[in-house]
């Protein structure tokens, strides 16, 4: 159960409060619901989704004519559940191409949220599925991206196509494309550079290699996935705005789950970008990546 361990933080905070306060309240009233609505704010949930969830709660205790705060856990999960999913569900899992078509993820994200690292656990991840995988080193900017790309290339065992420091990031994705399809791999997985000092280099960057990954395949890059780090709470949802507004992001991978007391931030990403959660990062190990599934991260937290 990797995702029961990696919520253990949130769990031992947000969850334990919640039974505390089921605990001492017993009967559900507007007290009960108001502390009830600070934890959820503590967890980061982000305050437009607490009022969702708030406005649901109340509704259905008075549809259901419940008195006493016994079991209101698993009304709480129900609808937590219900606010995440929205219908949506099916956009979680990768938009992988055929068998025999090369598919293109590109990485976008802030430097030392985890993209790295991430990417080199969904290589794995993808490799074990029977996949070849290649990696792009399109972060040529940050001293060290390049050789911690290899580093990952070596542990997964996939191959990494890489220029020097300060090429032109297009360029190795050219290379990269290039090779990925004498090879015949089945994924080829991008790094980018993950400078937000300057929005209009980011875009333009991002935009570049947009162009030549386009232009080579298509309908590539097939997926665009942010990496955003968890324990940055509501600054990541910021990271994401501007990400969104820079590039076509199709997914987020939220990192560093299992460090954070505030996992809550999950359902703020969800409801405020209306972008789906894919993966999210439970750990350092090169297992420690998951899909997202909102019943198994919710029913996490309670269980
Ligand atoms: P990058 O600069 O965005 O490429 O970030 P890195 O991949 O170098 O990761 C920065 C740090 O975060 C490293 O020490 C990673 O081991 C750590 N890290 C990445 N993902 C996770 C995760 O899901 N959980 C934990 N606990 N640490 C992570």
């Amino acid at each position: 159960q990797k995702f029961k361990a990696g919520l253990e933080k949130t769990r031992n905070s947000f969850t334990s409060k919640v039974n505390d306060l089921v605990a001492r309240y017993r009967k559900v009233d507007e007290d009960f619901f108001e502390e009830l609505e600070e934890l959820l704010l503590q967890a980061d949930v982000g305050f437009e989704t607490v009022m969702e969830l708030m406005d649901k709660l109340r509704f259905e205790v008075q549809r259901k004519n419940i008195k006493d705060t016994n079991g209101i856990q698993a009304i709480i999960s129900e609808k937590l559940v219900e606010i995440y999913e929205q219908g949506e569900e099916d956009l979680v899992t990768l938009n992988m191409q055929p068998a025999g078509e090369l598919t293109v993820i590109l990485f976008v994200g802030v430097n030392g949220v985890g993209k790295t690292t991430t990417i080199g656990k969904l290589a794995h991840r993808l490799k074990s599925e029977g996949k070849t995988v290649m990696l792009a080193a399109g972060d040529t900017f940050r001293a060290g991206a390049i050789d911690q790309l290899q580093v990952w290339g070596d542990r997964v065992g996939c191959e990494v196509i890489k220029q020097s420091e300060g090429s032109d990031p297009a360029a190795v994705m050219y290379d990269a494309i290039r090779a990925a399809k004498n090879r015949k791999a089945d994924v080829l997985i991008c790094d980018t550079a993950g400078r937000l000092q300057n929005k209009v280099n980011l875009m333009n960057e991002l935009e570049k290699v947009h162009r030549v990954i386009s232009r080579e395949i298509p309908d590539a890059p097939h997926e665009v996935l942010l990496a955003l780090d968890a324990t940055t709470g509501q600054n990541a949802l910021v990271q994401a705005q501007t990400f969104k507004e820079a590039t076509n992001v199709s997914g987020i991978v939220l990192t560093k789950l299992d460090g954070t007391a505030k996992g809550g931030i999950v359902l703020a990403i969800r409801n405020k970008l209306h972008i789906p959660v894919k993966f999210v990062g439970l750990g350092e190990k090169m297992d420690d990546l998951q899909p997202f599934d909102a019943e198994r991260y919710v029913y996490g937290l309670f269980a």
